[in-house]
């Protein structure tokens, strides 16, 4: 049977693009699982998080929310384990290993780290460029077979099947890592800027305007939507028009996702008429998917004993996978365990 493991940083807001590209299909997944069998884990990745060194109580308090944006959307502490990356000892004890598993070679290429650590990568932490391990780490500590993601993960979660490649080779133990695959599926796996069609919509863009939140009332929503950057043509007859147009091309990925249908659809619909129209519909579309979310998000905030009795049990839950795991992870690789 499948086993579903995903992560999102608890660093700022979640926006539509985490939304459409990664926790929308969470939850399809959770739903899936229910019928077919195996599980799915969702992680607040915490440690993730201390690449970027957060204040501690904003990193703390965004785990929380992260938590309860995940609830709000539609996850359920019944039907998927949900837990903080920090609870849980494996994923650290498996990135060290896997430190020694990957090669320099291999991480210098990753290009994320490229475009966070920005200019002056000589100062970027050693923790940002080691990232991919600990992601490798977290998928790998499960055996996870699917790892729903955006399309920016894609490259991470190739060096995560080298890894595993490398690490079954080198300890002549075929098959003790699966080959994961990622699931990069659905209309809205890179939604873009809504100021830059050639950036990804993305938390750490210093611009709240390129993005949509969950925490973001109506009046904000609309007021991004409205001034979203397009091209001043009407929207095009075909979805051949929208190939050199990537501004309208993300608004209309982006009415796709939230109303469940495919770009052609949409542009089936629309085809022709301006974008004076289509932003205010877009606009209705975004604030009534998103109220119910961000109401719920609320009532869940004002409780985080709450919050914090979930993720507890998470923990417990996906301690019980990952340990075992572990211990014959240190059994094959060598480390003396005499108790
Ligand atoms: P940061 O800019 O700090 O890296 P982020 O917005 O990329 O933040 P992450 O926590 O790194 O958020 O990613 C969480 C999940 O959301 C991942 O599966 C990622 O692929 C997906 N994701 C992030 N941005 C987008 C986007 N613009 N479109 C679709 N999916 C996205
Ligand atoms: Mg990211």
């Amino acid at each position: 049977p499948r086993r579903v493991f995903s992560g999102v940083q608890p660093t700022g807001n979640l926006h539509l693009g985490n939304y459409l590209g990664a926790v929308k299909r969470f939850v399809e997944m959770q739903d899936e699982a229910a019928e077919l069998g195996g599980e799915t884990l969702y992680c607040m990745v915490d440690l993730h998080a201390l690449t970027i060194n957060p204040d501690p109580a904003e990193l703390r308090k965004s785990t929380r929310e992260l938590a309860a944006a995940f609830i709000a959307c539609g996850l359920d502490p019944e039907k998927s384990i949900l837990f903080n990356q920090s609870q849980v000892q494996a994923h650290a004890e498996l990135a060290w290993i896997f430190n020694c598993v990957a090669r320099v070679g291999w991480m210098n290429r990753m290009t994320q780290f490229k475009e966070k650590a920005g200019k002056n990568r000589e100062a970027a932490s050693v923790g940002l460029y080691a990232y991919p391990v600990l992601m490798a780490a977290d998928i790998l500590a499960y055996r996870a077979t699917h790892v729903p993601v955006g399309e920016d993960q894609k490259q991470h979660l190739e060096l995560t099947r080298d890894i595993a490649t490398k690490f079954n080779l080198d300890y002549g133990q075929p098959g003790f890592f699966p080959m994961t695959e990622p699931l990069i599926e659905g209309v809205a796996t890179r939604v873009m800027s809504l100021r830059d069609g050639s950036k990804k919509m993305s938390k750490s863009d210093a611009s709240d305007m390129s993005r949509i939140n969950l925490t973001d009332d109506a009046d904000a929503i609309a007021q991004k939507i409205r001034k979203a950057r397009t091209d001043p043509e009407p929207l095009p007859e075909t979805l051949d028009g929208l190939a050199e147009r990537p501004e309208a091309k993300n608004l209309v990925g982006i009415m796709a996702a939230l109303s469940n249908r495919t770009t052609a659809e949409v542009i089936g619909e629309w085809a022709g008429k301006p974008f004076s129209e289509f932003k205010p519909a877009l606009a209705d579309l975004a604030v009534e998917s998103l109220a119910p979310i961000n109401a719920r998000m609320r009532e869940l905030n004002a409780d985080p004993g709450h919050i914090d009795q979930v993720l507890a049990k998470g923990a417990d839950k996906a301690d019980a996978i990952a340990a075992p795991i572990i211990d014959e992870v240190y059994d094959v690789v060598g480390l003396l365990r005499s108790r």
